[in-house]
């Protein structure tokens, strides 16, 4: 007789699963509790679909998992970037890796990932059904019972859960019997707010490279740095938004942050900005842009220093000169709350690692049950890196099922 398995969940975790743990032994049922499956791979990457980042050495990718980090080594030497992208492009799917590392269908469309994952569960056999949500899990002697929505329920040798973050600690309550360590989610990957910002004219501008850190403490984070309508974006915000999700989760998203918008020290700075303006005495300093900045933000720091655009380089105090040089390094901007990012977007914490065999996704405690993707307490910065955590547990669940 075959052997009933039961992934709960469509997403990309769930999918990649049931994919894997099909074999000539096995049934595979995969629930889902929506009436459409991938909806999240559909939206990701701004419809793109950023589904790896291009980083062959597990050593390095585990650097990019504010949650997860050197525990998945021994995941990621399984079954990484290199085989992850092998896999898609042997069922077909073109690739590209952006300037940036970030990995994308060639065609530009999130679709072209949904066609390969549905067309390898179907051959495999999976089968998937809609509109069912699991409601809670019952450990018996030998496998699971799942109980659904309406007061159906099911026996399985084996369940994968991959039920992807939840918003609230409640959302694990269907797990209540097994007592697992459970760490309790808080949103990764946000933009910072700032409603009195100054620059809120600049919206759109982006520099190359900044480093925004917050005071009084070694939080930072350095790339590039937009300006937007309600605060700021980019890079550097989202990795610092990714590293520091608790803490900011605990200031209630108000804290103060300094930016420095060369991402050169200020002794660098110092020397560069005398030895600029000492070159042109006769000029305006509105007219005096430095070190590639915009214009538009040069004068606005300016500004925001109190020196009058109209002075010429040679009449500027000392005291100008420092306070130029101070928000060029240091300008201070008060946060207060946060917005998801559009084009991604996560959960920090889940199932807590300890309770997981990283090798397989299997449950600790409890023999016959994994739990993969993000209901795992991993996540990673932008750039594909969840997914890639996603493809990397989905699949080590799966072999673990299929080698039993
Ligand atoms: C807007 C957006 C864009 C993103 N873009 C990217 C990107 O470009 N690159 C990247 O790496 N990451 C991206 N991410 C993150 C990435 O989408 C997730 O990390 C990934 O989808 C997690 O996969 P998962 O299968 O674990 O969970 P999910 O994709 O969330 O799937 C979980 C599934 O389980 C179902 N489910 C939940 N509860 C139940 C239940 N009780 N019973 C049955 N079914 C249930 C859900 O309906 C869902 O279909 C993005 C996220 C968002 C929100």
């Amino acid at each position: 007789m075959k052997r009933r398995i039961a992934i709960v969940g469509a997403g990309a975790a769930g999918f990649f699963t049931a994919i894997h743990a099909a074999s000539e032994n096995t049934e595979v049922q995969l629930f889902e509790k929506s009436n459409k499956v991938l909806a999240k791979v559909r939206i990701s990457g701004g419809g793109r679909c950023n589904l790896l980042h291009h980083c062959p050495y597990p050593n390095e990718l585990i650097k990019a998992y504010p949650r997860g980090g050197k525990s998945l080594k021994k995941a990621f030497g399984q079954f990484a970037y290199q085989e992850s992208r092998s896999w898609f492009e042997a069922k077909g799917l073109a690739l590209k890796v952006e300037e940036d590392e970030r990995v994308f269908p060639q065609s530009n469309s999130s679709q072209s990932v949904i066609d390969v994952l549905e067309k390898a569960a179907a051959e495999a056999q999976v089968k998937v059904i809609l509109q069912k949500e699991l409601k809670r899990l019952e450990v018996l002697e030998e496998g699971y019972r799942l109980h659904f929505r309406g007061d159906e329920s099911e026996n399985f040798d084996a369940v994968v859960l991959a039920l992807g973050g939840q918003a609230k600690l409640k959302g694990f309550d269907f797990l209540k019997d097994l007592n697992l360590k459970i760490v309790p989610p808080v949103p990764s990957l946000f933009t910072f707010n700032v409603p009195d910002s100054p620059l809120k004219e600049l919206q759109g501008l982006s520099v190359p490279s900044a480093r925004v850190q917050i005071p009084g403490s070694n939080w930072k984070q350095e790339g590039p740095l937009l300006i937007t309508h309600w605060g700021f974006s980019g890079p550097a915000v989202l990795k610092l938004s990714a590293w520091q999700a608790r803490d900011f989760h605990e200031m209630d998203y108000k804290f103060p942050i300094l930016i420095n918008w060369l991402n050169r020290s200020e002794e660098e700075v110092r020397g560069a900005l005398n030895e600029h303006l000492d070159s042109q005495p006769a000029r305006t300093v509105a007219n005096s842009r430095c070190f590639d900045l915009a214009t538009r933000l040069w004068r606005a720091l300016l500004h925001l220093a109190q020196i009058p655009g109209d002075k010429h380089n040679r009449d500027l105090s000392k005291k100008e000169r420092n306070r130029l040089i101070e928000y060029l390094v240091r300008s201070p901007f008060q946060v207060n709350g946060k917005t998801t990012f559009k084009e991604e977007f996560v959960t920090a914490g889940g199932i807590d690692l300890q309770e997981i065999d990283l090798s397989s996704y299997q449950l600790k405690s409890y023999p016959k049950l994994f739990a993969v993707g993000e209901m795992v307490n991993v996540d990673g910065i932008t750039g594909g890196y969840n997914f890639q955590h996603a493809w990397t547990s989905a699949y080590l669940a799966g072999k673990a099922i299929t080698e039993r």
